[in-house]
């Protein structure tokens, strides 16, 4: 191996991402008083959060009545019972002052008539404990919510003494011997060199691993690694089987049309020109959850009433809305559809098609965001040192579903409550304990490993097999058959791994190697989810088994719990699902989940 130099920082807290998780984390933990630096593998602006295009959620009752209760009634019910009650509780109670004070932050949102936050319908959200119609909580700004949001955290963010590395790529958790996170191993990406941050609290805000599929609405960098890390510390992963499918997705190209577009009356149909979603949902039509939409559409085309030549997607149809709304309400859309799909929107419908958008699993955590795990009887063991929040974590307060426009919601509100929690159990510049000699041994061994990898087998061959198979055998709807299958392949995907070919050595701006350390990341995924989707025996939420069609209550009211050996070899466990809140809102029993 090669001699590594290492320069080390120190810090009360380190927050690996600039997303819009990371950004609320460190200008928290900065504003507390806490020293604190966040690394990022891209410029923050530059996260994914950036795309999020339809809004936020939030009981502001600013265009109707509205209640925070209903909205934890909404999101209980669209987690098809898998989302843990007290934490929804806290998020839904959360989400009014959260945007209120992004707000204040400076957000530039929508406004109504009368100078209040604009907010339109979004799927799944309803008044009255699902007895009344549409909520209008999804608070926006035009359909480039992330846009803004983003910016402003950055600007916030500025203002406090929170010290950036940006273009630092995070490569592994460094823990002492008696399992206490210490600190983050990661690489200068510009300089070529290494650098050790230690720290009292290590926040993953790394988003999510979209891109282990092969189409999917997330950006290039989308690629798990706050997953990957935890997989190599030897913890497990929560719910990985849990992916979602966003309805509409541009056929051919994968890019986003938000839900804001039915939202704003946008209708989906077949090629009989039927709104096939009146069949499905009566009640909610085209704003039905993305699970249930998605899986309405798959029926459509299957079973030959899909549009195109192919007859193999469907149409969004928004000319009826006419161009003012279009113009004032839905203008980056528009113009995605023109340059990605070459449609005119005020004339001519969408060309989508449900598409991977959205991890629900992720790194178990309370919500408080601290980092939880299994150990003995208690199910709820805090990994000391650790945190995560936003996409890569797994709170879980979207259980089997999400809601669209509860992300966004999520990302502000954990984000805010890790830095309050860290404010609560550091002192400010404690001296670090010392560190094990050889602390960093196995994350260089890693890195050494495959910069210099010279296998036969490109990273892009083994990615793209990767990503084929957990699009064919990992979809929208899953059998007993094809996930097996995909899982012997997953297996050969994983193992080909170690005969792969990096050409590039040298560590500065060595994108083959960035890549590859990615790839990794994806990987430990890819096997955690399809061997997740296999174990599960019901459909619950994203997860639809053709050959376990019901929801099974009695065996499977419980949090998966995945690890993945270094040679790609998982086991399983279990946490319960939080079936009791803090008080300020009643269980919402389990029922069958109907709109
Ligand atoms: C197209 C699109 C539209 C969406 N629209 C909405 C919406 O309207 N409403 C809603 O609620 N949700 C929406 N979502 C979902 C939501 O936007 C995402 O779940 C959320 O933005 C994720 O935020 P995050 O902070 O967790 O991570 P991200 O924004 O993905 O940021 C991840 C950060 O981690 C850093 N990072 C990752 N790995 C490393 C590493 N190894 N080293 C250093 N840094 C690293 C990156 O540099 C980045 O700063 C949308 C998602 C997409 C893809």
């Amino acid at each position: 191996m090669d001699a590594y130099k290492i320069i080390e920082h120190k810090y009360d807290v380190v927050v690996v991402g600039a997303g819009g998780a990371g950004l609320r984390a460190t200008m928290g933990m900065a504003a507390k008083g806490l020293s604190t630096a966040c690394i990022t593998k891209v410029f923050p602006t530059r996260s994914h959060t950036v795309a999020a295009q339809g809004g936020m959620s939030a009981a502001l009752a600013n265009m109707g009545p509205d209640d925070w209760r209903w909205h934890f009634f909404d999101t209980v019910k669209g987690s098809d019972w898998l989302g843990d009650q007290d934490a929804i509780e806290y998020m839904c109670r959360e989400a009014i002052p959260a945007v209120i004070e992004l707000e204040h932050f400076g957000v530039p949102f929508s406004r109504t008539d009368d100078g209040k936050i604009y907010q339109r319908p979004f799927g799944g959200m309803t008044t009255e404990f699902g007895k009344g119609p549409p909520a209008q909580r999804t608070c926006a700004a035009a359909d480039r919510t992330g846009h803004a949001i983003l910016h402003t955290l950055y600007q916030q963010s500025l203002r406090y003494d929170a010290r950036f590395y940006i273009e630092y790529f995070a490569l592994d958790l460094i823990f002492d011997n008696e399992g206490v996170c210490r600190g983050v191993l990661a690489l200068d990406m510009a300089e070529g060199t290494l650098h050790l941050f230690r720290a009292q609290s290590v926040v993953l805000a790394t988003g999510g691993y979209g891109r282990a599929y092969f189409s999917c609405t997330s950006a290039h960098t989308c690629t798990g690694d706050g997953g990957g890390m935890v997989l190599r510390a030897g913890l497990p992963l929560q719910d990985m089987e849990f992916v979602q499918f966003h309805p509409t997705g541009i056929y051919g190209a994968g890019c986003l049309i938000t839900e804001g577009v039915r939202g704003e009356g946008g209708q989906l149909k077949n090629s009989k020109g039927e709104r096939f979603m009146e069949r499905y949902a009566p009640s909610v039509k085209d704003l039905a959850p993305r699970d249930m939409v998605s899986r309405c559409m798959t029926i459509e085309i299957r079973e030959g009433r899909g549009v195109g030549k192919d007859a193999d997607h469907i149409f969004l149809h928004l000319e009826h809305l006419g161009a003012g709304t279009i113009h004032e309400k839905l203008p980056g859309i528009a113009e995605s559809a023109r340059i990605f799909a070459g449609v005119d929107v005020t004339r001519e419908p969408i060309p989508v098609l449900p598409t991977v958008h959205y991890n629900m699993g992720g790194i178990p955590t309370n919500y408080h965001g601290e980092v939880v795990t299994k150990r003995g009887d208690n199910p709820d063991h805090v990994i000391p040192g650790l945190f995560a929040i936003g996409e890569a974590a797994c709170v879980s307060v979207h259980g089997a579903n999400r809601l669209g426009s509860n992300s966004l919601l999520d990302l502000v509100v954990f984000g805010r409550a890790a830095a309050n929690r860290c404010a609560e159990i550091l002192k400010p510049n404690a001296p670090h304990k010392p560190l094990p000699k050889d602390a960093c041994d196995a994350a260089l061994s890693n890195l050494d490993r495959l910069r210099y990898a010279k296998g036969g087998t490109p990273t892009a061959d083994i990615r793209l097999n990767m990503q084929r198979t957990m699009q064919r055998d990992a979809a929208v709807f899953r059998t007993g058959e094809t996930l097996l299958d995909g899982c012997k392949k997953m297996t050969e995907i994983y193992d080909s791994f170690g005969d792969v070919k990096v050409t590039d050595r040298s560590l500065i701006w060595n994108s083959d190697l960035i890549e590859t350390l990615e790839l990794q990341n994806l990987l430990g995924q890819a096997v955690a989810t399809i061997y997740s989707a296999e174990h599960r025996t019901e459909s619950r939420g994203a997860h639809a088994r053709e050959d376990f069609k019901d929801r099974d209550d009695n065996n499977w009211m419980k949090h998966t719990l995945v690890s993945v050996d270094t040679a790609g070899k998982t086991s399983f466990d279990y946490r319960p699902v939080h079936m009791y809140t803090n008080g300020d809102v009643d269980v919402v029993p389990p029922t069958e989940r109907k709109y």
